[in-house]
């Protein structure tokens, strides 16, 4: 039987994780499930997005679908290119609107997690405010006086590409040395690899059974709690970076806060702890309150956003 009043119907797409979720009217998830982004197949992702999405319909009652995904997007229905993801010009709203038979909002999803913020989140009564992304990539929100802001172009807000570094690493972006090859959690992970390769006594070696492939977000942190200083110094200069382009972005727009939201929210507040020492006197940086929910939530709200 089905539910009296309509709920939401938010999808996330991200590099690692494809997140679909039902949220009632109070933002609550009510439902959630994740599965592994077929990210070298996109016909494939869909059909997946598509299949639970059928299987959801049979139990909720939603409106119409609202879908965030990496990456630029054309017209609000196509994505035109994505890093990680082997778009090639994919019409995703209507692919995702024929399968289902619902209409589909498509917008960016570190748009997403800003609006997701805004209407549910830290931002409910801000004016201005950035929304950090910091998972596979690093994307960003930026909304003045409640709006998001979108640049002549609709291409604003990629806050992960300012450059750290003129001599750095070639972006996927086009640049070098971009804020996202420092703060992403992929960064973080090639890393630790690293450290891990050059260090074969550390407890971060030992605790990838010797096997520094195996190294994700999570294990570097659980390595430090065991006292291992290779991984410490790791997560320090992690953080260090991560606090370097959060005080540059917080001069430049001035916010009355950056949110943090992404893969990284994983770690909780002690990524908040280690920032706080690096951040300059005027910045005011939290966690997201959504528990990694922001962008699927504010998938679901695009609607109210473009309705204002
Ligand atoms: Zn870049």
């Amino acid at each position: 039987m089905k539910n009296a009043s309509t709920d939401l119907l938010g999808v996330d797409i991200g590099g690692t994780n494809v997140k679909i979720g039902v949220i009632d009217r109070e933002y609550n998830v009510r439902e959630f499930i994740k599965f592994k982004t077929e990210k070298d197949d996109v016909d494939a992702m869909l059909g997946s997005i598509c299949g639970v999405i059928r299987g959801l319909a049979e139990k909720y009652r939603f409106d119409y679908i609202g879908v965030g995904s990496p990456g630029r997007i054309e017209d609000n229905r196509t994505v035109i290119e994505a890093g990680n993801i082997a778009y090639d010009n994919t019409p995703c709203a209507d692919i995702i609107e024929q399968k289902t038979g619902l209409p589909v909002y498509l917008d960016n999803d570190a748009n997403c997690a800003l609006y997701g913020e805004k209407f549910a989140g830290a931002g409910k009564n801000l004016s201005d405010m950035l929304v950090l992304t910091i998972g596979t990539g690093v994307g960003g929100g930026i909304m003045i006086g409640r709006k998001c802001y979108r640049g002549h172009n609709g291409r604003a807000g990629e806050l992960g590409h300012f450059i750290m570094d003129i001599n750095g690493e070639p972006c996927s972006c086009g640049l070098r040395g971009c804020f996202e090859q420092f703060a992403s959690v992929t960064a973080f992970v090639k890393a630790a690899r690293k450290a891990a390769s050059e260090h074969k006594d550390s407890i971060l070696y030992d605790m990838a059974q010797g096997d520094p492939s195996r190294i994700g977000g999570r294990l570097p942190f659980y390595a430090m709690y065991r006292g291992c200083e290779v991984a410490r110094g790791v997560i320090d200069e992690y953080i260090c970076h991560l606090a370097a382009g959060i005080n540059s972005l917080a001069k430049m727009f001035q916010p009355e806060m950056i949110v943090l939201t992404g893969g990284i929210m994983n770690e909780g507040p002690i990524i908040t702890q280690m920032l706080a020492p690096h951040f300059m006197p005027f910045v005011n940086c939290s966690l997201s309150p959504l528990q990694g929910n922001a962008g699927l939530i504010g998938a679901a709200l695009i609607k109210r956003e473009r309705e204002g």
